[in-house]
């Protein structure tokens, strides 16, 4: 098909047309930008594995060609890998240091989804002033927007002001108005105009929230052509409110309101349940409803201290945990009741790691996890937050972070555990499932709504030049729960748009690539009310 239509094709595309041509004609224009030599070139749209020479030209790959190309710059890359750059779907940590540990995990896009931000328009100006080294974006957050209307608290756009509000009653427990549902609606749909990339949902934070709102939001998510990212209502394996209900729920908005259904670290809310969570997803799969999950490879979660789904009184029953899986991040104490109860008054935005399934410990929780690390067509998302100090975000050119940051290790070594411990160690992924579930299945969820998408996550003539080059042998997450700063290992080079963000192993520190991802700005559908 390919060769066969090249006429048409030629035609049609000028970047099919390069792509295509011989690489002595390619040259014709020059040595390229940047040519990535004998590398193993993993493409998961197309299934190619095979050594290849990758020229790039300015900000996109220009060729593959299995003949040596010429560059004004040339990597060998030989014995290493060469995939389509990592895209996390959840990534909280948005400040500049964050960036750039996930940068040496193989990232190139990072996107804040599962929250959202308000306001939008200040989010994406606030990054493009200081520069990125990799792309970043974000939803409209639905949860902003409820503290907003029911708490009168005005959200400026930090993660903080979220972990904060936590606590708060009335927009974590009661449903909204019929005119407070106006409000909420109006602003989310603001953040839409200013380019945000659908709708995220906090709803486990907030349990209480009515279900007409919930329809209504997901009516919005429609009409607008984007997918909601939910953290589902409940997370807990005791009835009714169960994480299985929570996925039904989940399932009858996708399939009533035909909005696409995101559903965020499909690992912790389901919990011990996992196994008919995931027959329940995938049976709403099966019958054509638009219902995508992601996962994390760790059995800790991270969240704040007045979480909701912590405030109940049979927290320990219903998720199956006790106060001595709970830990605060900024000492990395054990924590019992009492002190939980003082530290929600002391410091309410505060941050604790939560460990619901012991991976390490016992084989069991290992396959639980697995359960939803490997569910089909899952994306790998991180769930990774901003590195702390005594429990404030780092932020702004600071590199290296201080000695005492922390995060979960999650922020640092999401991507490369994957790579490193379920490929090479395990063997419970193949090295071309691994990159797809990375890099191509996070673009295809985001695509349909975010056209920069489709050029990501695949390596083709046209695509995007974000790119990873890494040891296969020595990829490796590095961060732990007792030393969480430490970068991972193996990647090489780190390529976005064109540019090295990581060049023989080392940040390139002035290097700042990175672009916005948002819809186009101002679009407003023109179909009526939906
Ligand atoms: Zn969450």
């Amino acid at each position: 098909m390919r060769t066969t239509s090249l006429p048409v094709l030629l035609v049609l595309s000028g970047v099919v047309l390069s792509g295509l041509l011989p690489a002595a004609a390619q040259e014709a224009g020059g040595p390229f930008d940047v040519v990535l030599a004998n590398g193993r070139v993993l493409d998961p749209e197309s299934g190619l594995d095979g050594v290849r020479h990758v020229g790039i030209r300015g900000d996109k790959v220009a060729l593959l060609s299995t003949k040596p190309l010429k560059g004004k710059v040339v990597v060998d890359a030989r014995s290493l890998v060469v995939a389509p750059g990592f895209i996390d779907l959840h990534a909280h940590g948005q400040q500049l240091p964050a960036a750039r540990m996930q940068a040496f995990d193989g990232v190139t896009t990072h996107l804040e989804l599962e929250s959202g931000i308000l306001p939008v328009r200040a989010f994406y100006a606030q990054r493009a002033k200081e520069g990125r080294p990799i792309n970043y974006g974000a939803s409209s957050g639905w949860a902003h927007a409820r503290v907003a209307v029911l708490q009168g608290l005005e959200p400026d756009g930090s993660l903080r002001f979220m972990l904060k509000a936590f606590g708060l009653k009335e927009w974590t427990q009661r449903p909204a108005t019929e005119e407070q549902a106006r409000q909420i609606l109006a602003r989310v749909e603001q953040g839409l105009r200013e380019g945000a990339i659908g709708i995220g949902m906090l709803a486990g934070y907030a349990p209480g929230f009515g279900h007409k709102e919930n329809y209504q939001v997901h009516k919005l998510a429609a009409r607008y052509g984007v997918p909601t990212f939910i953290h589902v209502r409940y997370m807990g394996m005791i009835e009714p409110e169960s994480s299985f209900a929570a996925y039904q729920e989940v399932v009858a908005m996708a399939a009533a309101s035909g909005a696409h259904v995101h559903v965020c670290h499909f690992n912790s809310t389901s919990l011990r349940d996992i196994d008919l969570c995931a027959r329940l997803v995938a049976d709403a799969q099966k019958r054509g409803l638009k219902v995508t999950t992601e996962a994390y490879p760790y059995g800790t979660g991270w969240t704040g201290i007045n979480a909701a789904f912590l405030r109940r009184p049979d927290w320990q029953k219903h998720m199956g945990m006790d106060y001595s899986d709970l830990t605060y991040l900024k000492t990395g104490e054990t924590l019992t009741r009492e002190r939980v109860e003082e530290l929600r008054k002391t410091d309410p935005g505060g941050s604790i790691l939560l460990r619901f399934l012991d991976p390490e410990g016992k084989p069991d929780d290992q396959a639980l996890l697995d359960r939803s690390v490997l569910f089909p067509g899952g994306a790998i998302a991180s769930d990774g937050g901003d590195w702390e100090v005594d429990g404030k975000a780092v932020t702004g050119d600071v590199w290296p972070l201080p000695a005492k940051a922390v995060a979960h290790p999650r922020a640092a070594g999401t991507f490369c555990r994957i790579v490193g411990r379920y490929v090479r160690d395990r063997k419970a992924l193949t090295l071309m499932d691994a990159v797809r579930r990375c890099s191509l299945i996070p673009a295809q969820i985001l695509e349909a709504s975010v056209p920069q998408m489709r050029t990501k996550g695949r390596i083709k003539p046209g695509a995007d030049a974000d790119l990873v080059v890494f040891d296969p042998n020595t990829v490796a997450d590095r961060a732990t729960f007792k030393q969480p700063l430490q970068t991972s290992a193996g990647m090489r080079h780190v390529i976005v748009n064109g540019t090295f963000v990581i060049r023989d192993g080392e940040l390139v520190r002035t290097a700042a690539p990175g672009r916005p991802i948002r819809r186009t700005v101002g679009k407003v559908p023109t179909s009526g009310r939906g």
